[in-house]
């Protein structure tokens, strides 16, 4: 419970301090950057601060929520240890927190799954139907990288109430759109993108207005990627190996949320671009060359295997032809499914809580046709 909903903490890789919320080496507020940051001594950096109150208010009640309805964990105490306590008049099944006590009936079927060894998490952009036309939300999804089912899938709307600081201001300019073809500019491009921000986590990516007079709010991406990922790492505590694609806040999201993990070195966090044109081939992957990119001078790999190429940016320590079995194939996969299904073609007729039902609903399914294939 104490770290959960640590989110001012030091994030850099290789730090004694990473996750911890206090340590004699931080200062804070600093500006240096020209924004409210921790500095954090031992290592130079300055992540920028948030308003830790607000997120912890906010980001509890959804993790209580995401729990009553799942039955993954306890909605109170968050612990993974539930058993079956009988079933209410309905005929419904009930729970029990071994911790707590707690009991209580989840609204989805309990399925236990097994946990992943990799988890692989991209970021969509997703219309609904809000103020006026083109409103989207920013959806993250994250899967078994090897099984290929989806784990969690979020929004950042909520129905919860969040404090001001929590929530996403459209400022009319997005980043660009222009996608490049070369796959090692494309990095560049990214890395360029990031830091035109007016702070790293702070992503425009496009007006997300909710209805006048609907109720529930739009969240920084980079706040909605805090949750998301508390959420799996609740479920699935000891999961080393992260892949993410190439956005500089899920990293600090994914090494906030499994901190005590990366801080005893014992987990992998990599930066996944790809080019696939050949889903089926299966010629080994061959490394083609390094290069170091952007503001941390991050060193990428680019991989090849026919015409497929993939850059790899490993942001922890691991043996460097790890780089060769890291991918989003799982998460290419479901866009391809989720892309065929009228429901999320017809997205932007439906409200942006409506939006983030279906799209959770149709990871069910997928998930559902998935296992009946395997
Ligand atoms: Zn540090
Ligand atoms: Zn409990």
């Amino acid at each position: 419970m104490s770290s959960l909903f640590t989110i001012n903490c030091c994030k850099s890789f290789g730090c004694h301090n990473l996750g911890l919320a206090r340590s004699p080496d931080y200062t804070w507020p600093d500006y240096r950057l020209g924004y409210a940051a921790l500095h954090c001594r031992a290592c130079g950096s300055n992540p920028p601060l948030f308003n830790d109150a607000e997120f912890r208010i906010w980001a509890s009640a959804g993790l209580s929520d995401y729990a009553k309805e799942s039955g993954h964990f306890c909605p109170a105490c968050y612990q993974k240890e539930i058993i079956r306590y009988g079933h209410n008049p309905g005929g419904t099944q009930r729970v029990q927190c071994l911790h707590c006590k707690k009991v209580w009936t989840p609204r989805q079927q309990l399925t236990p799954i097994d946990p992943p060894e990799q988890l692989a998490t991209i970021p969509l952009i997703v219309p609904f139907q809000g103020a006026s036309a083109d409103q989207q939300l920013y959806v993250l999804l994250s899967f078994d990288a090897i099984r290929g089912n989806v784990l969690h899938i979020s929004s950042n709307f909520t129905p919860h109430p969040a404090g001001d600081s929590l929530l996403y201001r459209w400022h009319g300019m997005g980043e660009s759109a222009d996608i490049h073809n070369d796959i090692i500019q494309r990095v560049n491009q990214r890395e360029t993108e990031f830091l035109r921000r007016s702070q790293f986590d702070e992503i425009q990516y496009g007006s997300a207005a909710l209805k006048r007079n609907a109720s529930g709010a739009v969240l920084r991406p980079v706040i909605a990627a805090h949750s998301h990922f508390r959420v799996l790492k609740t479920r699935f505590p000891e999961v080393a190996e992260h892949i993410v694609a190439h956005e500089c806040f899920l990293r600090g999201a994914v090494i906030t949320a499994w901190a005590d993990l990366f801080r005893h070195r014992r987990g992998a966090l990599w930066f996944v671009e790809e080019d696939i044109k050949d889903t089926a081939c299966s010629t080994p992957w061959q490394l083609l060359g390094k290069t170091h990119q952007g503001w941390w001078q991050n060193q990428w790999q680019l991989w090849g295997q026919s015409d497929n190429r993939k850059m790899v940016c490993l942001l922890t320590k691991a043996p460097l032809e790890k780089g060769a079995t890291v991918t989003l194939a799982a998460s290419h996969r479901f866009i391809t499914w989720l892309k065929e299904q009228p429901e999320f073609t017809h997205s932007a007729l439906f409200s942006a809580g409506r939006v983030t039902k279906i799209l959770a609903s149709l990871a069910r399914k997928y998930n559902a046709l998935l296992s009946l294939t395997s």
